[in-house]
């Protein structure tokens, strides 16, 4: 089999296993518990916070633990609106992840859409003259979510630059680092944001355990409660054995960076392939990317056919605009990029990462191209 499917989750490293497989062999661990078994997992908790403190730039006290990104984008969106007395107006881009997008629905804030340029990125212009304007008795604070680098197209987003102008508008940014982390530099300080959303699966540590930065002093207030643990802003009790994977999972995710950059030059090569053998049209190959990730189309071969076929032959990859139930929708994120609805349609994700043989880029296309041949034939011919 070949995984082209990091973006949705990558498999576990050996480290984040071997990580987690210790804390279980702790016996009971209740980071909340005086006794010593608890002490010990809160020893776990603490150095794994630092350990993620270090990777963004971060002090270890503004990070907290959650069960993944979807978690802390919702933490982010309704604790950082609760923080503001929802006297805030959310500028949300067109391209964020759905963990975003229905937090913001569902928050009570009033939601306008920060829209993109056709490259893919945000537009910086139309944000910078809507701040420009921005009627703060009217509106209240203006709160962006723009996500790191894309999903679905891999493409990295002008955050520093759109926190900037958000900033000197007195408003808060809220930035999902999900895909990003690991694969890119990610300082918090050098960004400039205000909270910044992580998750462990997508760099190969477990499913289950995530975190939320936050700014010193930004407004953040819990969403759930309980036992008030994570300085009351996320009560449960930890998941120390997803938190321990999570911590050996960045670290061997930082070590590895360079390797996972290497993977740029054998993407653009399966690409040109694509396009000169299959004719396929690329999405953001204008635009910095992560190195990882390659969407493209064959407008009128269904996205939904394609993933099945190379499902068949032994290729895992995802439509760039699968949901959870697997169902395959027209990506909005192509849509909001100007691409029309047959080229949406029509688009799949492959995404590579730490475990990705260089080979497996040949896999990827060899794979493609029989399906394309085969199936567009046969439909040409009915
Ligand atoms: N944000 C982005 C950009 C994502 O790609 C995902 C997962 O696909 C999430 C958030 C949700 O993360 P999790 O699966 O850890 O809840």
């Amino acid at each position: 089999m070949i995984y082209a499917d990091h973006n949705a989750t990558s498999p576990l490293r050996p480290e984040a296993r071997e990580a987690m497989l210790a804390v279980y062999d702790m016996g009971p661990v209740n980071p909340s518990s005086v006794h010593t078994a608890g002490r010990a997992a809160r020893g776990v908790i603490e150095r794994t916070r630092t350990t993620l403190g270090g990777a963004i730039g971060s002090r270890a006290e503004d990070i907290v633990f959650t069960s993944g990104g979807t978690e802390s984008d919702s933490l982010a969106v309704h604790g950082a609106v609760a923080g503001l007395e929802s006297k805030c107006t959310l500028i949300v881009s067109a391209l964020e992840h759905e963990a975003i997008g229905k937090a913001a629905a569902h928050s009570g804030a009033v939601v306008e859409t920060a829209y993109l340029t056709s490259a893919g990125t945000v537009d910086l212009e139309d944000l910078a003259s809507r701040l420009k304007s921005w009627d703060h008795a009217a509106k209240g604070t203006p709160v962006l979510c723009l996500m790191l680098a894309n999903n679905e197209t891999g493409i990295l987003q002008p955050v520093a630059e759109a926190a900037a102008l958000v900033r000197d508008a007195g408003g808060l940014t809220i930035c999902d680092a999900v895909q990003g982390l690991g694969k890119v530099p990610v300082n918090v300080g050098l960004l400039g944001v205000d909270y910044l959303a992580l998750s462990a699966h997508k760099i190969g540590g477990p499913q289950g355990a995530g975190a939320l930065w936050h700014r010193a002093g930004a407004p953040l207030k819990a969403v759930q409660y309980g036992g008030g643990q994570e300085r009351g802003l996320r009560s449960g009790t930890e998941n120390v054995a997803a938190i321990a994977g999570f911590g050996a999972a960045i670290e061997a995710a930082m070590r590895d960076m360079p390797n996972y950059q290497t993977l740029g030059s054998l993407r653009d090569a399966m690409e040109a392939r694509l396009e000169a053998e299959g004719g396929v049209i690329v999405t953001g190959k204008g635009s910095p990317r992560l190195a990882g990730v390659s969407n493209f189309a064959k407008p009128g071969f269904a996205a939904e056919t394609q993933v099945m076929a190379m499902d068949l032959a032994g290729v895992c990859v995802s439509a760039g605009s699968a949901c959870s139930s697997g169902k395959v929708k027209r990506s909005l994120v192509l849509m909001a990029m100007g691409a029309d609805d047959t080229l949406a349609e029509s688009a799949i994700r492959t995404s590579f990462g730490w475990s990705t043989l260089p080979s497996d880029f040949d896999g990827v296309a060899d794979a493609w191209l029989k399906a394309a041949e085969r199936i567009i034939a046969k439909e040409a011919s009915v």
